[in-house]
């Protein structure tokens, strides 16, 4: 049982890339993380996110249930509880987080056997064309999220393997044949 953690600028493809690997492996399976941010049109409380008030994720906090948590865009606050990496592996899967740069170094630094995959968008402009397309935050929040995604671009190096989303299938089952080497306990390709 592994620990896999997706990450890269928000905009990239994480979400999409990891729901077509988990249609593709039984082995896998998404911690569901908490968040203090507004739930988005579809999304449903307890399958895309917990939505916690600003005062439970505090408590959350306060209580040590996270294994990570960091302040995103607009003081929102997202983190990894770690009852959810509990209950994937007590169903003997493999987990796989979906995170924001910051909260990826510190899993990679908690968790040194964590398999770290940075996703990087085909270009800049098509990471902006993608968040703007989205149209569910507003043109400020947008920006903010392009800012920072231009800082987490630099951060590339930090992480085990890189994945370029260019095309979602191509990309998929690249990650595929990431997760099925480690799993196997081959390790980093740069290690052989
Ligand atoms: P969104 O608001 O678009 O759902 O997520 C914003 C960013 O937060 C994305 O890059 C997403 O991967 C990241 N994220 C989601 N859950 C977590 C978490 O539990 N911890 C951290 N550090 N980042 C998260």
């Amino acid at each position: 049982m592994k620990l896999f953690v997706v990450t890269g600028p928000s905009g990239a493809g994480k979400g999409t890339l990891i729901r077509g690997l988990i249609g593709r492996r039984d082995d896998l399976e998404v911690a569901i993380s908490a968040t203090t941010r507004p739930q988005r049109p579809g999304e449903e409380d307890g399958r895309d996110y917990y939505f916690l008030s600003e005062a439970e994720f505090l408590a959350r906090i306060e209580a040590g249930d996270f294994l990570e948590h960091v302040v995103y865009v607009s003081g929102q606050r997202y983190g990894t509880l770690r009852s959810e990496v509990a209950r994937i592996h007590a169903a003997d899967k493999s987990v796989v987080l979906e995170l924001e740069t910051k909260g990826a170094r510190a899993v990679r630094d908690a968790e040194p056997a964590a398999v770290t995959i940075f996703i990087a968008p085909p270009s800049f402009d098509e990471l902006e064309r993608r968040l703007r397309d989205r149209a569910t935050e507003s043109s400020g929040e947008i920006d903010e999220r392009l800012e920072l995604a231009r800082e987490q671009m630099r951060e590339v190096d930090d992480f085990d393997y890189v994945v370029l989303n260019d095309d979602v299938e191509r990309a998929v089952t690249e990650l595929d044949a990431i997760v099925t080497r480690e799993a196997a306990g081959v390790g980093r390709l740069s290690a052989t």
